[in-house]
């Protein structure tokens, strides 16, 4: 099964797409930890993108896509991927049309968390707090400043993406704001006819 999930930040993506690695056995491909690793070791990608990344701007695109295309054909993706996080902008989704169909992969589906904006801030507060309580390390760019300026790359450059599926008719959305389990619901409802 390879799915992408959209959203803006906050929106659960992340705990969605670790549910669906669990029930599905497929690997989650998250552009946004792949960047952070990259920062973490010092590699000359991570160099580029840790100023980009802690502003809350989207990192270039050719950047991501030859990220996405080297992850894809790592051993753990052979069994199926969700991807989080990517693609942002219409040219990184015609950029994974065009990787997958020279790798001879399709998607199976296209889903897209529907959140009221107005709730995401608090969520990701709550998510800084958890972090903190667990004694983890909070991300730098969860801050209300870098927040807004996510949002805004979100409705500008990432919005136009669920367009684009749309128009494919592969878009399937579902509630965010639904509680956890209800969006896990919906989600296996959306992908009812998927084989696993
Ligand atoms: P995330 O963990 O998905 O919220 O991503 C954190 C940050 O990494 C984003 O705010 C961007 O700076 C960068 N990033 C992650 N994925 C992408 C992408 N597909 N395109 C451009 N920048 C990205």
């Amino acid at each position: 099964m390879r799915l992408i999930l959209l959203g803006p930040p906050g929106a659960g993506k992340g705990t969605q797409a670790a549910r669906l690695v669990a029930r599905h056995g497929i690997v989650q491909l998250s552009t946004g930890d792949m960047l952070r690793a990259a920062v973490a070791a010092g590699t000359v990608l991570g160099r580029q993108a840790k100023a980009i990344m802690d502003a809350g701007n989207l990192v270039p695109d050719a950047l991501v896509i030859e990220l996405i295309d080297q992850r894809i054909d790592a051993e753990d993706a052979r069994g199926g991927f969700i991807l989080d996080g990517f693609p942002r902008t219409v040219a990184q989704a015609q950029a994974l049309d065009a990787l997958l169909a020279k790798k001879g992969l399709g998607l199976d589906a296209v889903i897209e968390l529907d959140v009221d904006e107005a709730a995401l801030l608090k969520r990701v507060e709550n998510r800084v707090l958890e972090t903190k309580a667990k004694g983890g390390a909070v991300r730098a760019d969860d801050n209300p400043e870098s927040l807004k300026t996510r949002l805004e790359a979100y409705r500008k450059q990432t919005a136009p993406v669920s367009c684009y599926y749309s128009e494919q008719g592969e878009l399937k959305q579902v509630d965010g704001m639904a509680p956890i389990d209800e969006v896990s619901r919906q989600i296996e409802t959306a992908l009812g006819g998927v084989a696993a």
